[in-house]
């Protein structure tokens, strides 16, 4: 397993970790200084600025970019409203080929308004994501799907198992030597699952491991969005997972995510950066 202590390099800062306080331009001034070696910025962020200019930006100061977070959500009520999500997708993937986005990051929706059928739900996310797949190739972005916890099932991803997104990849893309769909493994969503050891190696065996995510999952959780932790503050074994993901052979950028209005979100950027840069080196 990889020494973060000292390759600060291999580590990556998604930008809704410091609370969306500041520009995109001073974020990434603030992370290349930290010391860190890429950020996965935000559509929130960057959608109607000059996607060029801030891409040029995060190359100077030295950046990679693991992934441009996130999908709009696929599932829709009638097909007029699917089509515009794929638009929306599309649309998205193309800017993450120009920030120079490894991945782009799908986080795949739940139930549309009004509905109770997950089944279906989950047959549009299949047949969406077949769909960006091919924009994705054309632009050379390969295509991420997140699972989530399942507790996000009818709202945010009715994908919550890792070994179900493998199998919905497998499914649209079949077996290939270099996959361009493939899987990020968030800590928050899967530390749980009694099968993610043996999901992981076989994301790794498929080389479908496009992204790791890691944060800790506090006791007792105040708000199951916002209140994520500091990878060490709370039950999740954040180094065993990494370590199984890097034996399966996982070379990427390992991504700090934290979404917690409380507490990080409410400190100052660098002392925020401060801390994750120490967690990296002792609890990650
Ligand atoms: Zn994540």
């Amino acid at each position: 397993m990889r020494d973060l202590s000292a390759r600060l390099k291999d580590c990556a800062v998604n930008t809704a970790t410091l609370g969306f306080q500041a520009t995109i331009e001073e974020v990434i001034d603030a992370v290349a200084r930290a010391g860190f070696g890429g950020i996965a910025p935000w559509r929130r962020e960057v959608e109607g600025k000059d996607i060029g200019a801030i891409a040029r930006q995060i190359r100077a100061a030295g950046l990679g970019v693991p992934g441009y977070c996130r999908s709009t959500y696929i599932p829709a009520a009638d097909k007029a409203a699917f089509e515009q999500n794929i638009e929306a997708n599309r649309r998205a993937i193309t800017d993450a080929a120009e920030l120079g986005a490894r991945s782009f990051v799908m986080v795949v929706g739940g139930l549309p308004a009004g509905s109770k059928d997950i089944a279906g739900a989950r047959a549009q996310v299949a047949e969406g994501t077949a769909l960006l797949l091919d924009h994705g190739k054309a632009h050379g972005v390969r295509i991420a799907l997140e699972p989530l916890h399942p507790v996000y099932a009818a709202d945010r991803s009715c994908l919550s198992l890792l070994s179900e997104a493998l199998a919905m990849c497998e499914a649209i893309e079949g077996t290939v030597n270099e996959p361009w769909l493939g899987v990020c493994i968030d800590v928050y969503h899967v530390w749980w699952d009694p099968g993610l050891r043996q999901a992981i190696a076989r994301a790794g065996a498929a080389r479908r491991i496009l992204g790791f995510h890691v944060c800790d999952w506090l006791v007792p959780t105040e708000d199951v969005l916002n209140d994520r932790g500091m990878m060490g503050d709370g039950v999740i074994d954040v180094p065993k997972i990494r370590r199984d993901v890097e034996a399966a052979g996982y070379e990427g950028f390992v991504e700090v995510e934290i979404f917690s209005a409380g507490n990080w979100w409410k400190r100052p950027i660098a002392e925020t950066l401060s801390v994750c840069r120490e967690r990296f080196a002792t609890a990650t």
